[in-house]
């Protein structure tokens, strides 16, 4: 384990600044905190955060990211506070340490591997530091080379697993390649042991066959670009590691003894000039390989990698990879975010790709910093800050454009579920729909079959899904009123003017009116792009207009737009009603119940509860407006329900409407609801003109499908122009 002294004495020998004081006291306080707690391999617990920081140092990273690699594990493993670490260590390393247990615990709750590209997204839009991600990959390395102490067999391959699927890609899409190498091999090696067994011995098999074929390779090419005028190039080789070679083997279907491409030539040039010189000496000196040559100078890979690979049929005849690049792009594609240390002096490197804008930016903003610590604090990772990852109960990630809210989540998960949602858990906590969703949420959808889509919803969902699912529930719902609608206005019409209304007297005229079927012209009718008394003229021609329809037609030209009424309150408010827990889920036993008085929620409605002090709860049906003002407050929020059948039990619903001003009116409103069982128990004038009522009326139902049937009823009358359920 490396002693105090010699971990400072590193971070001290590449940055003269770092704080050498907090360096020590978080050394001694780690050490503190883990205490006796040993690991797997026996070794005091501490060495772990020890060795974390001794892989960051060879990074040359800031004292702040070498000190949250030594208390990376205290938050979650012993006493220490978040608090403590932020008194100790100040607010940066208080937040770097969070944001690193923060991964830690995702990778805890969840079986991450299954769901490996949106967990990659997670991690890397909640590391909005790029020290935490960096030390976070550095402790995952050290768990896997201290991996082989672990007892239990399905431990190590779930850790190897989850290191190949979402760590090695991490690290590679950071630039950090050498880690992911070392990451990938170490996961195959557990997940693959004959496979990797048996390509090392083919592997010194070929090497001892060969000798030493990897320098006598090496001469040849270094000679003929010498001979064509390439003098200072940088020449390596290297045989391939195992896992790449398997990788290979499987995407390619080839078997070892035919896989003769195993090891990688690099050249690395002055300029990017030089770079397609070397090139095309390579190529004309050799045999290329069809197929292998790519070209990410001009393209480079979306991590800000840069080179040109080729294949050839190189020295002794042996299939080669040969990848030339510049000094600059060599040192980006090896070191990753953490090059940007080696272009303190230099010029900074030309980063393309908007993908990567973050890692430019961290290159300009290096060019201004004073130091270390200033340029690592401001570089932020904006991979995925347009998108938010949020987790079922079970644990599966579910990715959502940022601004999505419950309604998004429910319909992500199932179109079913989203249509009969009624509520939302987000961590445990009752919350509004309209709630925005931030990365790491757990959210619990709460369903109940008989609901349905609501129009509110459109307001504040993020996802075209929802979107397009509440709109067709509208659009479903709509067509089904106005063809209820417009069948009873065709039976009133012909009726009233004593004419027998027939399928087949329809079936004859469906051409007239653009109708595919009688449900069709219904619809055409309910909707009123034509009147009943069209209809009629066109199944029994010469029918005059009758005196009713005039004045529907009328009202339908004039969309009536009535002046705003003076708020007089209602003589008789409906009062507040204690409700038996029987018939609503959810309740505190004990406690007042109103009904709010601006929605006035009926059984079948959504509901919520909200707790008021003093009063008891209030309940509002789900999408009314007036929840807006406790959104702060999802303690007061209670998740509610119905429950059986309202019964005998009466319930107050209010309705606008504008009818005719006419006599006779009123009568007939009373005669349609009556006949429906409804009682009218109030009625307020808003506004009145020569032409039409507008009008409030409160109804004793029993539900809010009783008060729907009521509206249908109401709507179907020839004197009433419009009818809706009153909000506010
Ligand atoms: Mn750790």
């Amino acid at each position: 384990m490396m002693r105090q002294f010699e971990l400072v004495e590193r971070v001290g020998s590449y940055d003269p600044q770092a704080d050498e004081d907090a360096l020590n006291r978080a050394y001694v306080f780690a050490m503190k905190m883990h205490g006796s707690q040993l690991r797997a391999s026996g070794d005091p617990y501490f060495s772990h955060p020890v060795e974390v920081a001794g892989i960051l140092t060879d990074y040359k990273l800031d004292s702040a990211s070498i000190i949250t690699a030594l208390l990376h594990d205290t938050i979650e493993d012993t006493p220490a506070t978040l608090e403590e670490i932020e008194k100790l260590f100040g607010p940066q390393v208080a937040r770097l340490v969070d944001g690193v247990t923060k991964l830690t615990r995702i990778e805890l709750t969840s079986d991450s591997a299954k769901q490996a590209e949106n967990f990659r997204k997670l991690l890397l839009a909640m590391s909005e530091d790029i020290r935490v991600l960096l030390v976070k990959l550095a402790d995952r390395l050290h768990n896997m080379r201290t991996l082989h102490y672990i007892k239990k067999p399905e431990k190590r391959q779930r850790i190897a697993a989850e290191t190949m699927e979402i760590y090695a890609p991490l690290a590679e899409r950071i630039g950090m390649d050498a880690w992911k190498m070392e990451l990938e091999d170490r996961a195959f090696a557990e997940l693959h042991p004959d496979a990797r067994e048996s390509i090392m011995t083919r592997l010194k098999y070929l090497r001892e066959q060969g000798g030493d074929l990897v320098t006598r390779i090496l001469d040849e090419l270094n000679k003929v670009l010498k001979e064509n005028g390439l003098d200072s190039v940088e020449l390596s080789g290297r045989e391939k590691t195992p896992y790449s070679i398997w990788r290979k083997m499987q995407m390619k279907d080839v078997a070892f003894e035919q896989l003769s491409d195993i090891m990688a030539f690099r050249v690395i040039v002055d300029s990017v000039e030089d770079c397609y010189r070397a090139l095309g000496v390579i190529h004309g000196s050799y045999p290329m390989v069809p197929g292998r040559f790519k070209d990410y100078i001009s393209t480079p890979k979306p991590n800000g990698y840069k080179s040109l690979h080729t294949g050839i049929i190189g020295p002794e005849k042996h299939r080669i990879e040969v990848q030339i690049r510049t000094r600059q792009m060599h040192e980006i594609a090896e070191l990753g975010v953490a090059a940007h240390w080696s272009y303190k002096q230099g010029s900074s490197p030309n980063m393309e790709g908007r993908q990567y804008r973050w890692l430019r930016e961290l290159l300009e903003i290096l060019e201004h910093a004073s130091g270390p610590e200033e340029f690592l604090e401001h570089t932020k990772l904006e991979m995925f800050q347009d998108q938010v990852f949020c987790f079922t109960p079970k644990g599966d990630l579910i990715a959502l454009p940022s601004g999505a809210c419950p309604v998004d989540f429910a319909y992500a998960v199932h179109t079913q579920v989203g249509d009969t949602c009624v509520g939302a858990k987000v961590n445990g906590r009752m919350v509004p729909l309209r709630t925005v969703l931030k990365n790491g949420d757990q959210v619990d959808v709460i369903t109940s079959k008989a609901q349905t889509p609501s129009p509110e919803w459109e307001r504040f969902v993020a996802t075209g899904k929802a979107r397009a699912r509440i709109r067709r529930f509208i659009r479903s719902q709509a067509r089904a009123q106005y063809v209820e609608l417009g069948r009873q206005l065709l039976q009133r019409t012909f009726k009233h003017e004593g004419y027998d209304l027939t399928e087949k007297g329809l079936e004859g005229v469906l051409r007239r009116f653009k109708a595919d079927s009688v449900e069709d012209l219904h619809a055409i009718v309910g909707e009123g792009t034509h009147t009943a008394q069209e209809v009629l003229t066109a199944v029994y021609p010469g029918v005059k207009q009758s005196r009713i329809e005039n004045v529907v037609q009328f009202f339908r030209r004039k969309r009536s737009h009535p002046s705003p009424a003076e708020h007089r309150p209602m003589d008789r408010e409906p009062k507040a009603v204690g409700i038996g827990a029987l018939h609503i889920k959810g309740l505190i036993p004990g406690m007042a119940v109103h009904y709010a008085r601006c929605c006035h929620p009926l059984p079948g409605d959504r509901i919520v509860g909200i707790v008021t002090t003093g009063r008891g709860v209030t309940i509002h049906t789900i999408d009314c407006d007036q929840l807006e003002q406790f959104s702060d407050e999802p303690e007061r929020w209670l998740d509610l329900a119905w429950e059986g059948e309202s019964g005998a039990r009466t319930h107050i619903g209010r309705v606008k409407m504008v009818v005719a001003n006419e006599p006779g009116t009123l009568g007939t409103l009373s005669t349609v609801i009556a006949k429906n069982l409804g009682n009218i128990t109030n009625l307020k004038i808003l506004n009145r003109t020569t032409d039409f009522f507008d009008m409030l009326m409160d109804i004793e139902v029993r539900d809010v499908k009783h008060l729907t049937n009521i509206i249908a009823a109401l709507r179907a009358n020839a004197a009433v122009n419009t009818v809706e359920r009153a909000r506010q």
